[in-house]
């Protein structure tokens, strides 16, 4: 047997946590399981002499030890290969303009962005292009509407969508689904409700710690904040669309990122209604 490459563990509230990436397991172990998996990790043969079977048992099943000639890396890599190439379902992530309000400095897709909208003409092509991916194991299209600020192209939005459903979704009786990562900042209840009915379930909005640390970084063209409009729009569309609130995460800001969950969840009632997890920003 061996250690998982994907364990890790967490001291929490007194309490030791180990948790696996992999298997996307999380437990409360205590003591005796951590130095067991270091003598694991040191080569010893009776690692699990002091835990009970039960205990054994699940860092098993839940793929904390694992067999040794299992190369958990390969086959997590063959994994999301198959997925990536399954015809099953087609996921497609289209951006209707590059064009954005906003001007967060670390954009990746540059300041001087083009303030295009999709042409009639690539509209037609991106159709074109999802209705030569479907095969005979087709069941789904999925489309993840992207930008720049996706919002900004809500009229090209609606257009694919409605050619989307009347030339391949219905006549081939398949399930269609959608998902939006917007900045939030034009996310009013009355635009989420015409993306509810174009079919979006799900729904990314960032945002960069408390208002402090967010408007600094995540600013209107021109230097306008937006934190308070956008936990504005994230509270009257929640009932609305499934929101997951992705909070980047640096050194700078790293402490503010449990005081936001703490507003958002308890002072804003949105605990249970609104997801909200950190995504660690790395140079
Ligand atoms: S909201 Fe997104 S697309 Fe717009 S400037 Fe910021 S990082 Fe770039």
């Amino acid at each position: 047997m061996k250690v998982s490459r994907y364990n890790h563990r967490i001291a929490h509230d007194g309490r030791l946590l180990l948790f696996n990436a992999y298997r996307r397991g999380l437990h409360d172990v205590g003591e005796s399981v951590y130095s067991a998996l270091d003598q694991l990790e040191a080569g010893a043969e009776n690692w699990d002499s002091e835990l009970s079977d039960s205990t054994r048992a699940t860092l098993v099943e839940a793929g904390y030890v694992i067999e040794d000639d299992v190369d958990e890396h390969t086959t997590l890599l063959a994994e999301r290969e198959s997925l990536r190439l399954s015809t099953e379902v087609i996921g497609l992530t289209i951006a209707p303009t590059i064009d954005c309000n906003f001007g967060c400095p670390y954009c990746f897709e540059g300041a001087e962005k083009p303030q295009e909208r999709m042409s009639e003409q690539t509209m037609s092509a991106v159709v074109n292009f999802a209705r030569g991916l479907i095969t005979e194991s087709t069941r789904g299209l999925s489309i993840t509407w992207f930008g720049g600020e996706p919002l900004l192209g809500m009229s090209q939005i609606e257009q694919l969508t409605h050619r989307f459903r009347s030339a391949i979704v219905e006549p081939m009786g398949l399930h269609y689904a959608a998902s939006i990562v917007t900045n939030g900042y034009g996310l009013t209840r009355k635009i989420a409700t015409r993306l509810r009915d174009l079919g979006v379930v799900r729904t990314q909005i960032t945002l960069d710690g408390t208002a402090e640390y967010h408007n600094q970084r995540r600013f209107r063209i021109g230097g306008h904040p937006t934190f308070d409009r956008i936990v504005e729009n994230i509270v009257e569309s929640c009932d609305v669309l499934r929101i997951s609130v992705r909070v980047n995460v640096d050194e700078e800001n790293r402490e503010s990122f449990v005081p936001l969950v703490k507003y958002l969840q308890d002072e804003l009632g949105l605990k249970g209604k609104v997801s909200v997890y950190p995504a660690m920003l790395r140079q």
